[in-house]
């Protein structure tokens, strides 16, 4: 038990006191045990919420980039020195090993950093007229109050991957955090609290998501939706946000392939490959679903990938031993089970693991390969989220191409190649919003993240992830000359 009850609503500068009655327990999915219990906020909180963020964007918005810049920079040195605390709750609330807790704290810290930097940098433009009495000006300007949605499997960078652009951008923020890590926002909430941000600028609700997100969706004064989720909810967005043409970025579900060819250097990719499915546990919107292995090779790649993932140690993130966690909950594993069940009936065979059963001391599943699989199992069709490798055999480059764009879903696909001119080529062909090439951790401040198709709209990362936060306002001057 962390406290036996967690302030997690922030309006306005204050922690609003939880009502017992209306709060909600959180667990640690690797014990099951209950970690504290949070407020269960609604509609009422989210309103006053966006009515001091508002209020604060009248200042907020209007600070220079420099000094925004300052109190970002200084959230990020805290959160930097604070980081193993940090990733220590991450993993109790999460369940990911340690280690990787406190790599994503780190992640997020720089993208404040990265966000600290941009702040400055966030240019106009002149446009050289075709007449020499106007002059033509488009300056950039915040959009004003911004809802906030982020999902549980990155508690902590996909938070400041939206409020680091945002709030740079002279934008407050609404953050509804997943329910299920709610207690990494809070700290994140404290750290800007501790840097000086203003009252109003950041505001956070916890609880009820379809109320606070209602709120945030029929609430004039909130001028832009960012979310991170899944499609389906992503697709509900879009659709209430037409009422007032809400601005939206979406970063949405996916289902990467990852493609080895048979020049590949294959110690390479077996390693990526098994990074890229089971960090996190598979709990990763680019992590590999699908893995296609050219003939040639696939004998090879099969019996290193199998030696590697047996080694693999499945437990309590907090046990330094730990490769893979657990899965978030409950209906997390059963979603898996059913995807592996399904795969088994229809003729897939399991290379190693397959355990369908869930511990009775958290929700742990082994991580698992399978062969002889085919194009009409759901594992080849829908994100998994866990830990299951299916691979597939291919000889023909346009062949796997095809079948690697045979989805709705365009967030990232990898490529394991020597060859220049393929790499060229398959980059440009595939139908991904970004392609991986011997890399399987495109995630990184400095460039854009974000899917094509029902993978999402907008990018975050980069300077580009300023830009969904940034009105483009053409001023047009009449002058004397
Ligand atoms: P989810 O079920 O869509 O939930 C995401 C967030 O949306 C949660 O905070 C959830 O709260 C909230 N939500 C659900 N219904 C809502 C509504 N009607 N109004 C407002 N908010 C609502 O997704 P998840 O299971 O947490 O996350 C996994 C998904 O996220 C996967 O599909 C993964 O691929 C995707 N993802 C994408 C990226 C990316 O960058 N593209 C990154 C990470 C994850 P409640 O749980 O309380 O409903």
């Amino acid at each position: 038990m962390i406290n036996s009850i967690t302030k997690s609503i922030y309006i306005n500068g204050q922690w609003l006191d939880v009502d017992p009655e209306k709060s909600d327990l959180i667990s640690n999915p690797a014990t099951l045990e209950a970690l504290t219990s949070v407020a269960h906020g609604g509609a009422e909180e989210t309103k006053q919420a966006i009515k001091a963020a508002d209020q604060a964007f009248q200042s907020w918005g209007k600070l220079s980039g420099r000094k925004r810049s300052k109190i970002l920079y200084k959230a990020h040195e805290l959160m930097l020195a604070d980081a193993e605390r940090l990733g220590t709750i991450l993993t109790m609330e999460q369940g990911k090993p340690l280690k990787e807790a406190i790599g994503e704290v780190k992640g997020a810290a720089a993208f404040l950093l990265w966000y600290a930097e941009e702040a400055s940098r966030a240019y106009g433009e002149w446009i050289p007229s075709s007449v020499r009495s106007k002059r033509m000006l488009v300056i950039p300007q915040p959009v004003g109050v911004v809802g906030a949605i982020t999902p549980w499997n990155f508690p902590s960078s996909m938070i400041t991957r939206k409020l680091g652009p945002a709030l740079a951008a002279g934008c407050t923020v609404v953050l509804k955090p997943a329910p299920e890590t709610p207690l990494s926002a809070v700290e994140i909430v404290k750290i800007f609290e501790q840097a000086g941000m203003p009252p109003g600028v950041v505001n956070l609700v916890t609880g009820d998501a379809e109320a606070i997100g209602k709120e945030m969706l029929t609430n004039k004064t909130v001028r832009h939706i960012t979310f991170t989720g899944s499609t389906n909810v992503g697709k509900y967005l879009m659709r209430e946000s037409a009422e007032h043409i809400k601005k939206l970025s979406l970063e949405l579900g996916g289902h990467a392939p990852i493609i080895v060819f048979d020049d590949a250097d294959i110690d390479k990719a077996v390693s990526l490959s098994l990074a890229s499915k089971f960090r996190n546990n598979g709990q990763t919107c680019i992590c590999a679903n699908r893995v296609f292995v050219h003939e040639a090779v696939a004998e090879d790649f099969q019996a290193k990938l199998k030696e590697k993932v047996e080694a693999l140690k499945v437990g309590n993130g907090l046990d330094e031993e730990t490769d893979l966690g657990p899965l978030i909950n409950a209906q997390a594993v059963e979603k898996v089970q059913s995807h592996l069940g399904d795969a088994i009936e229809k003729g897939a065979t399991v290379v190693c693991g397959g355990s369908l059963d869930e511990s009775e001391h958290g929700h742990f599943i082994s991580p698992t390969v399978l062969a002889n699989v085919s194009d009409h199992m759901r594992i080849m069709i829908e994100e998994t989220f866990g830990p299951i490798m299916p691979l597939q055999t291919f000889t023909d480059e346009d062949v796997v191409i095809e079948k690697a764009n045979q989805t709705d879903y365009g967030l990232a696909a990898y490529i394991f190649t020597e060859n220049t001119s393929r790499t060229i080529r398959v980059s440009e062909a595939l139908e991904y919003g970004i392609v991986g090439v011997n890399d399987v951790f495109p995630a990184v401040p400095e460039a854009p993240f974000g899917g094509i198709k029902q993978s999402g709209i907008g990018k975050e990362g980069g300077h580009h992830g300023m830009d969904d936060f940034l009105e483009k306002k053409f001023v047009s001057l009449g002058i004397d000359v």
